[in-house]
């Protein structure tokens, strides 16, 4: 069955079209540019941009796959967790569609879609598998026995989300909004091991993250240095924060796998575009003998695809479909996989 997904639970107005597993669509238009100068998403901007947005990208997808409104078996949507006024254009849009169409509707997490995603590119994902989701507003390690059905969280962050921490070291050092990818950029002329920065909760014994205190340290290291007049070599910082980030990152990711002795590995999320967290990770899951799955840049990040790719996943395991009565819900828990 053909499967149309719709992302809007912050600024991508993502349109996805899937056939089981095979990506036959991914429109993307993003507000970014207009959140950029205020340092953050504008829940407001955003809310109106996806109104703009949402047909002209739905017709750009469906053009893009050679497909019409009549070929479209099902509709998937982002339910949550998200800004609410943002969710809300996504989840009334695709009502509306299924609806008119006459389809059944799947309302669906968009954490559990970072997972699903990577099926697009790599085929269906292993039973069990660990996944680690890192991205803008969360870092969670979960257990995935069947994404179509149940996801356990094993531990999470208890204060930033890995690609939060991105962002505001990249406001200490001077870089755009959304902070990320800048930093990534940045890091690949400095050195990961020039600054010692703290690894927070590193063996600790749990599966959790903190990442504020490392976010603290950056801060007050670049305060010091300027304070003393001494310059900041933003390449050697950004190379140092990063490094902190994902030797955490990795190291409690391969944790889990030996404690619940599982051997594929995904990480999925925005932080998962991060290349030196693609290194590292590759090198210790090589090392530990688990194979590692990590869908490419262009899928980690927000799209319509990952919606679409787990709402293929909720039709072929017959699960029963949505009500149109159905809410958005801003705080959706990530074990809730469909509503
Ligand atoms: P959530 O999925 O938790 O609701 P979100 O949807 O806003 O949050 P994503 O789009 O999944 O988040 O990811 C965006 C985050 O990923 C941002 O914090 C961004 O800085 C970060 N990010 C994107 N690319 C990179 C990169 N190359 N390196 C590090 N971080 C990155
Ligand atoms: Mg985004
Ligand atoms: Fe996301």
């Amino acid at each position: 069955p053909l499967v149309l997904g719709i992302e809007t639970s912050c600024d991508e107005t993502g349109i996805g079209i899937v056939r089981g597993h095979t990506l036959l669509a991914n429109t993307i238009a993003s507000s970014m540019d207009e959140h950029a100068r205020f340092g953050g998403v504008v829940p407001e901007v955003a809310s109106r941009a996806h109104l703009e947005a949402m047909t002209p990208t739905v017709e750009a997808a469906l053009a893009e796959a050679g497909l019409t409104f009549a070929d479209i078996d099902a509709i998937a949507v982002t339910a949550g967790p998200g800004l609410a006024g943002a969710l809300l254009v996504g989840v009334a849009a695709a009502k509306s569609y299924a609806l008119g169409l006459g389809v059944p509707l799947y309302g669906v997490n968009h954490l559990a879609a970072h997972v699903a995603v990577d099926q697009l590119e790599h085929g269906p994902l292993p039973k069990p598998c660990i996944a680690m989701l890192v991205s803008g507003g969360h870092s969670s390690l979960l257990l995935v026995p069947d994404v179509a059905g149940d996801v356990i969280s094993l531990g999470s962050t208890v204060d930033d989300a890995a690609g939060e921490a991105f962002d505001k070291v990249a406001r200490v050092l001077g870089l755009p909004f959304p902070g990320g990818p800048y930093i990534d950029r940045a890091a690949r002329d400095g050195s990961g091991a020039a600054i010692a920065f703290p690894r927070g909760k590193i063996d600790d014994g749990t599966l959790d993250f903190s990442f504020s205190g490392l976010k603290t340290a950056v801060a007050r290291w670049v305060e010091a240095r300027e304070a003393s007049g001494q310059s900041v070599h933003v390449p050697d910082v950004a190379a140092s924060f990063q490094e902190a980030v994902v030797d955490v990152l990795t190291r409690k990711a391969l944790q889990a796998c030996r404690k619940y002795d599982v051997h594929d590995l995904l990480i999925g999320g925005g932080v998962a575009a991060n290349s030196r967290l693609r290194a590292l990770a590759q090198e210790r899951c090589e090392a530990a003998g688990v194979r590692l799955r990590v869908p490419r840049p262009g899928l980690c990040t927000d799209n319509g695809a990952m919606v679409a790719a787990l709402g293929s996943d909720l039709v072929a395991a017959g699960v029963t479909p949505s009500t149109l009565a159905i809410p958005a819900d801003s705080s959706l828990p990530i074990t809730t996989v469909h509503v």
